[in-house]
């Protein structure tokens, strides 16, 4: 660059001095010439005065005089151009001068100037002719001054032109040198910090001194603040963005115009059941599923807010699709394509709205049949005694229920809504009120309880009533779905800050496809063998949920026709 400025620099000084110069030359030339023509002017008009005064040989005499001390050569010479005196040269051995430039002009005009080399006194001459007339007689009174003078002027002009421009050429490469080097300098700083910005270093500040520079690294350097506020705003937002994406439930996907996939939340792939990076590819690609291709073709037709229900993978997403208008230049119509996982939504939904029908039916049943006895002994004037008592009894029975049913509900309902007791209560001694408490149902039943006390007096903190309540739901089951002579062990001990407490009976059991169920509220397993059980299908969801406040966890083992064996984990701490 250095190189380049320099010779472009020199270049144009030579070209615009040597065009200078050259204009310089032609006009003092011009002017020396002129001025030359003008002395001879006045010399000539002298002569003519000093003519017209005398006679031929004085004037002679003068003429001869007066040139002494100068370089101006006078000549007189008759109108038929025979020489009649010449200042420098002996006139008589002189040719005839008719034919001369400036004699002609001077006969014709008056006067005339030339320039010639003379073979009189061999040297280039100026000549002026002039038109001269004394007692009718014409004569041409002519001067003339050696040239060579005009162009040793020229040459000297020259030469101190030369050297003058040489110094002057020497100063402008120094000066351009210096002031290059500078600007290369700095240059050097800026290009260097642009380069670190553009490594994203940014807020790279400079300093440079020059004043010539100032403004510009003062604008450098509020470009450079700004560039790096904004940066580290877009940053902030950018990572903002990114935790809120990476830590949302829903899937967030954007969707290019190509319907490729250009951004997407680590949730999505969990949504989808795929591993492998999604990004670039086709969610029709990814998700073979036809419904939401159908989805997004019709979102690409018509881009507008669209929402759709579709079960991918046993999971019911909810898509809701809208377009990002001027988010990149990529994008034309870009989409964000936001899921929703709302499988258990669903669930609960459905699982609410059963438990609607069911307290209904469970409700309606008992109150029929109580409705429907009461009816009949009211109607029936010959029931007998007998008949009547039995009727008492199944309504005595079905009101039991209806009380049974609605005690549990009110159970539920408070194990949900409260937070429940917090106090110190001994294990051991709440286990052995129970089994006393269903010591009764046992014997009609024909069924042993096995107690396994810890070794340990086991103290836990916590509701002793809803423990108690838990314990009764679990030891009644076991009594209820058992057999004839069958057992019930119930074992508890502390371990890894643990209570584990087991109930196992050797009963029914409990087919494999009911055993995710049963903790379901009003939900039996096998309706035909639970008749007659009194159940109201409330008790394991009251277990889970006194569980779930103890902040515990339930396991349940079963096998058809052999035996249940559930275990709580309570932590004690
Ligand atoms: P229920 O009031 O009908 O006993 P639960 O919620 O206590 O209601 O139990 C739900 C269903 O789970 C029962 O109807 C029964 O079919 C099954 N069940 C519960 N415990 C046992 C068990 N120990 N053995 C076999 N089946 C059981």
């Amino acid at each position: 660059m250095k190189k380049n400025i320099l010779l472009k620099s020199i270049l144009l000084i030579t070209v615009f001095t040597l065009i200078t110069s050259i204009y310089l030359v032609i006009n003092l030339r011009n002017s020396y010439t002129e001025e030359k023509i003008q002395e001879l002017k006045n010399y000539t008009g002298f002569f003519e005065t000093a003519l017209n005064k005398s006679e031929y040989d004085d004037i002679n005499m003068y003429l001869k005089d007066f040139d002494k001390n100068n370089e101006v050569r006078i000549t007189v010479i008759r109108g038929s151009g025979e020489v009649v005196f010449d200042s420098d040269e002996d006139y008589r051995l002189m040719s005839n001068h008719s034919n001369r430039e400036e004699v002609i002009l001077a006969l014709n005009e008056g006067e005339g100037i030339a320039k010639r080399f003379s073979n009189t006194v061999k040297k280039e001459m100026l000549y002026y002719g002039k038109y001269f007339e004394k007692n009718q007689e014409v004569f041409i009174l002519r001067t003339a001054i050696p040239i060579s003078s005009i162009y040793y002027f020229t040459k000297n002009i020259l030469t101190n032109y030369i050297f003058i421009f040489l110094i002057g050429l020497g100063l402008t490469i120094f000066t351009a040198f210096s002031i290059i080097n500078k600007l290369e300098n700095n240059y050097k700083k800026i290009d260097d910090a642009i380069s670190r910005i553009n490594n994203e270093y940014y807020g790279e500040k400079l300093i440079i001194q020059d004043e010539e520079f100032k403004s510009l690294i003062n604008n450098f350097n509020i470009m450079s603040g700004k560039i790096s506020k904004k940066i580290e705003t877009l940053e902030f937002e950018n990572n903002s963005l990114n935790s809120i994406f990476k830590s949302m439930k829903d899937g967030v996907v954007v969707i290019n115009d190509d319907k490729q996939i250009f951004y997407n939340n680590p949730i999505v792939k969990n949504l989808f059941n795929v591993e492998n990076s999604l990004n670039e590819r086709k969610l029709s690609d990814i998700v073979r599923n036809y419904e939401l291709n159908k989805f997004i073709d019709l979102f690409y037709q018509e881009p507008k807010l669209l929402t759709s229900e579709i079960e991918i993978n046993d999971k019911i997403l909810q898509f809701t699709i809208n377009s990002l208008k001027g988010y990149s230049n990529r994008f034309r119509t870009g989409a964000v394509l936001i899921i929703q996982d709302i499988t258990e939504i669903r669930k609960l939904e459905r699982i609410r709205s059963d438990f609607i029908g069911n307290v209904t039916h469970e409700l309606k049943t008992p109150l029929t049949s109580i409705k429907g006895f009461i009816e009949t002994l009211k109607n029936s004037e010959n029931v007998d005694r007998k008949t009547e008592m039995r009727f008492y009894d199944i309504i005595e029975l079905e009101t039991e229920r209806l009380s049974n049913l609605i005690n549990d509900m009110l159970v539920l309902s408070e194990i949900e809504t409260t937070k429940g007791k917090n106090i110190e209560y001994k294990v051991r001694k709440a286990v052995e009120e129970v089994v006393d408490l269903l010591s009764h149902l046992r014997r009609e039943k024909n069924v042993d309880i096995i107690v396994n006390h810890s070794n340990n007096d086991i103290i836990i903190k916590g509701d002793r009533d809803r423990f108690k309540q838990m314990l009764i739901n679990l030891i009644d089951n076991g009594i209820k779905y058992n057999n004839e002579g069958g057992y019930v062990e119930v074992s508890y001990e502390i371990k890894k800050d643990k209570l584990i407490l087991k109930v196992k009976d050797s009963g029914i059991g409990i087919e494999e496809k009911d055993i995710d169920r049963i903790f379901e509220r009003f939900y039996r397993a096998d309706k035909s063998r639970n008749r007659g059980t009194g159940g109201t299908g409330l008790g394991l969801a009251i277990v889970k949920h006194i569980v779930k406040s103890f902040y515990g966890e339930v396991v349940i083992n079963s096998e058809l026709n052999k035996g249940t064996e559930i275990i709580i984990k309570i932590p004690t701490n």
